[in-house]
Order: C-alpha cells, then structure tokens, then sequence
C-alpha cells in the first residue's frame, strides 16, 4: 500500500464529538471542518492529545462565530427565523421553509411568496449574527409585504440594527468588487 497513513479516532473536548484524523505525511498544518455538526480536525500524526484540544476550541470557536451558532444548519435557521417573527413581525411571518444556500451567490436572501420558502446565502455564516438577522428580518417581512414600499420599511425598522445592517452588507459588496479579498476559511494556512 502506497496510500497516505492516517488513522481516525474520536475523542471528546468539552463534553462535544471531535473526529481526528492523524496523518503520517502531514507536517505541521492542521484543519478543520464539519460533517453532520461534528467538527472534524486533520492533524499531523505526532500532535499531541493538549494541543488537538487546543486546536478544537479554536475552530468551533470560529466555526460557531459564522452566525449559525452551533451546528448551524437548517433547523436552527428556522427556529431563529420563527424567534424573529415572534419578536418584531408579531409573528405574522410564518416561512414554511427557511434554508442556507450555497447556490445563492449575488443575493444575500431572497423569499418565495407562493410557497413561502426563504433561502439565506451561505457565505452569511461568516458574518456578525446581527447581520444574519437583519437579513432575515427583511426576508420574513416580504412573506407580509412583497415590495419595498412604505409599509415594508415600516415593518423592517422593527428590527433596531436594520440600517447598520444595510451599511455593513453593501460596505461588503463594495469590497467584493474593489478588493482582491480572498474569501476567509476556516483552515490554518499551509
Ligand atoms: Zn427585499
């Protein structure tokens, strides 16, 4: 066998899952992802136990920073969704679908009307929670009103951080189109 060495263990860190894969020809880089909301670190074969610990707090840390908190998938986008109609639509916003899309590139959100789905930008993990539910505010008020009309800013300015939420996203997009800025990862550099 010519194949790359590596073994997998699980170990827990913090009272959470953590897969670790130990890898022979690996040297120093270590990275992290997800599968299925366990974090799972690639690591060079001789790391050792404190320093994997070390490394796992880290990537949740920056993995759970993305504004998803936790697992950050679907379900809770949905809860969080149904928290904000709840606080600032009086709960007339009922989505039957709230979901993250990798798909949706040039659009931070978009809804659905007839079947009240609403889809939210991925690369949104990696922003302030805020941000993410701005955005979500916005897309929950069209389920109420379509258009961008008096009513529908009436109704988006429930939400306190509505403005600063605007600025900050179009500062983003500004930067997108004038900066060479590489998208951020939730991987050491190697
Ligand atoms: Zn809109």
């Amino acid at each position: 066998m010519t194949a790359e060495r590596q073994s997998e263990e699980r170990i827990t860190v913090d009272g959470a899952d953590v897969i670790i894969i130990r890898s022979a020809r690996r040297r120093r880089t270590i990275s992290g992802d997800q599968v299925r909301g366990v974090l799972r670190l690639r690591v060079p074969a001789r790391t050792s136990r404190r320093e994997i610990e070390k490394h796992a707090r880290a990537f949740r840390k920056r993995l759970s920073a993305r504004g998803s908190g936790g697992a950050g998938g679907d379900h809770a986008l949905a809860e969080r969704a149904r928290r904000l109609s709840a606080e600032y639509l009086d709960g007339e916003a009922e989505p039957a679908s709230v979901t993250w899309s990798a798909q949706q590139l040039r659009r931070w959100g978009s809804t659905t009307s007839a079947s009240r789905t609403i889809r939210l930008s991925s690369r949104l993990k990696e922003m302030p929670g805020w941000v993410v539910d701005s955005v979500l505010v916005h897309e929950l008020a069209h389920l109420i009103e379509p258009g961008h009309g008096p009513a529908f800013v009436r109704l988006v300015a429930k939400y306190p951080r509505t403005a600063e939420a605007d600025a900050f996203l179009a500062g983003v997009s500004w930067a997108e189109q004038h900066l060479d800025a590489a998208p951020t990862q939730a991987h050491s550099p190697s």
